[in-house]
């Protein structure tokens, strides 16, 4: 498996993340399209620190990877219209990713700073 982190982009205050956030009523929104992650109401800096978060939107850029941009983002819609976004299986798996990530993170010395949602 390719690292995720390969030609990784952020984007703070991007346009798409903050259609997502004002749709979502969400205080803050990262979204992942292809290799990017498109973020809104949060800074790259505080984003980065939220290992657990980062954890999670480091799935779907793997996920792109290995289904590719456009046949992913169909793949998420159909199990989104079927599932709805909770039980989304792409969603579970970067839901898991992102528990085990902050059940890691509670071990070490210095936790991470809680989620802001
Ligand atoms: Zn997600």
């Amino acid at each position: 498996m390719q690292p995720p982190e390969n030609n990784l982009k952020i984007i703070e205050d991007s346009l798409l993340a903050r259609i997502a956030r004002w749709k979502l009523k969400s205080a803050n929104v990262a979204m992942v399209l292809g290799k990017t992650i498109h973020l809104s109401g949060v800074s790259k800096e505080n984003f980065l620190r939220d290992s657990a978060w980062v954890a999670h939107e480091l799935v779907h850029v793997r996920q792109f990877q290995e289904h590719g941009c456009l046949k992913f983002l169909w793949l998420y819609l159909v199990e989104s219209i079927k599932k709805g976004y909770y039980h989304n299986k792409y969603e579970v798996e970067a839901r898991m990713a992102g528990v085990k990530e902050s059940l890691l993170a509670e071990q070490k010395p210095e936790p991470p700073p809680p989620p802001t949602v």
